[in-house]
């Protein structure tokens, strides 16, 4: 079979990308990343101020990285290398890796709403200003809205809401109950879809559109969301120092991460390229039945190929994953960046998740536990070649860092749920 068939089929398998080291196609720069991590310093002490969870960081938004050794010894003893865990699950506010891009999108147009209105003198002012109650009134003229399968919406629901603006989520029939009631308990006003997550996207850009007050968070497409997930990569280098993993020609580091639209995954990998180039290696993990990313890099055609053309069903239990088109912004900037991507079935998720539960005692997201699947790979010839090109001649070397995504903020009930599925 092609594996344009496999992918058709709905096959778990390996792919690694031809295009890798072509030519780059991004205009972005790591000055792009700096100004998005410079932005978010100005805004830490209001975020310190509204979240008090975040003073341990002082409003910074960030997660612990973890060792992972028992974790490796009871699900991959043949895989060369250290493994390690990038704990966005664990993120403050949203408990997600969204907390990253979404948040950091609300706070863009903050600013830009503040500056523009004379809410703040200048960048140097003092962000805090903006959560007196005067500013709260200001911002609840304004809305802000977005199309959701359920972590988007909560990270920016939940960021918008605490500015004080209109904040509505147009969610899809993927959605999480639990997420939808948490929004609203939050004030956010959650509107509910029959459809995918693509419908929700398209009513809630109409109803937007149709109001010169409100602004409209397009995950397809959106610059902003990218660059604040880009800003992990200018973090996560100290916290390697911290852990004694040095990352060179002689230790590459080898990173998987799950895959929706693209924007979380596709930032990242951007951030971390910029950084460490030809010695980090990113792969994206992806749904059997909802591989979006995959088949838009596979066909070269992007945003105009849905996972329902190839006859696939889009449905799946990674509710984070369950997107039908990629975003074309990310799969051609993904191009040159990217080593490769693979598909796992739903079923393993929940393997990877209690097998994460028992060895390590770490909760995390089925949807977060795609990454784990990357390992599966690893004496297939695709991927023994890809080390051989990558002129990887120790990979009792390589680091692995899984990233998982979600799961901080499931509710109990739910966690245990999901420990009896597909068991
Ligand atoms: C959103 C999400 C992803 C993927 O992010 P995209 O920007 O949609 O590619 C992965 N895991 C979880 C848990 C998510 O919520």
């Amino acid at each position: 079979m092609t594996q344009l068939e496999l992918l058709s089929h709905g096959q778990e398998f390996l792919w690694i990308n031809p295009g890798l080291g072509s030519e780059r196609s991004c205009s972005l720069t790591q000055s792009d990343i700096d100004d998005a991590d410079a932005r978010l310093r100005r805004f830490a002490p209001l975020i310190e101020s509204c979240f008090p969870e975040t003073a341990s960081s002082r409003g910074i938004i960030e997660s612990p990285l973890r060792g992972i050794p028992d974790m490796m010894h009871h699900c991959f003893p043949d895989v060369p290398g250290n493994l390690y865990l990038k704990m966005d699950s664990d993120l403050p506010i949203a408990g997600s890796v969204k907390a990253r891009g979404g948040i950091y999108e609300v706070l863009v147009h903050t600013e830009e709403l503040a500056l523009e209105h004379g809410l703040l003198s200048g960048i140097g002012d003092d962000y805090r200003k903006l959560c007196t109650p005067e500013a709260r009134t200001f911002f609840s003229g304004y809305s802000m809205q977005v199309g959701s399968t359920g972590n988007l919406g909560m990270s920016i629901g939940i960021m918008s809401a605490a500015i004080g603006y209109n904040a509505i989520v147009h969610m899809s029939s993927d959605a999480k109950q639990w997420k939808k009631d948490k929004l609203r308990q939050n004030g956010v006003t959650v509107i509910e879809y029959d459809g995918d997550y693509g419908e929700a996207v398209i009513h809630g850009r109409q109803l937007s559109d149709a109001d010169p007050t409100s602004y409209f968070v397009d995950d397809e497409n959106s610059k902003e969301l990218f660059l604040g997930y880009s800003v992990s990569a200018n973090r996560l280098p100290s916290q390697l120092d911290q852990a004694g993993i040095p990352v060179d020609e002689e230790h590459p580091l080898f990173v998987y991460i799950p895959c929706g639209v693209g924007g979380a995954p596709g930032g990242i990998t951007f951030g971390l390229k910029e950084r460490y180039g030809d010695h980090v290696h990113c792969f994206f993990a992806e749904p059997t039945q909802s591989p979006c990313m995959l088949a838009g890099l596979l066909t070269g055609r992007h945003q105009e190929i849905c996972v329902q053309d190839l006859g696939l069903s889009g449905k799946t239990h990674a509710d984070g994953l369950a997107v039908g088109r990629p975003s074309g912004f990310v799969g051609k900037i993904m191009e040159s960046l990217l080593s490769g991507e693979y598909t796992v079935e739903d079923r393993r998720l929940y393997d990877y998740m209690r097998a994460l539960y028992s060895s390590e005692h770490v909760f995390i997201e089925p949807s977060s536990c795609a990454a784990f699947h990357g390992l599966t790979f690893w004496n297939e010839p695709a991927m023994q070649q890809y080390l051989k090109d990558s002129r990887i001649t120790h990979p009792e070397n390589i680091s692995h860092i899984m990233w998982a995504t979600g799961g901080s903020m499931v509710p109990e009930k739910m966690r245990i749920e999901f420990m009896d599925t597909y068991l």
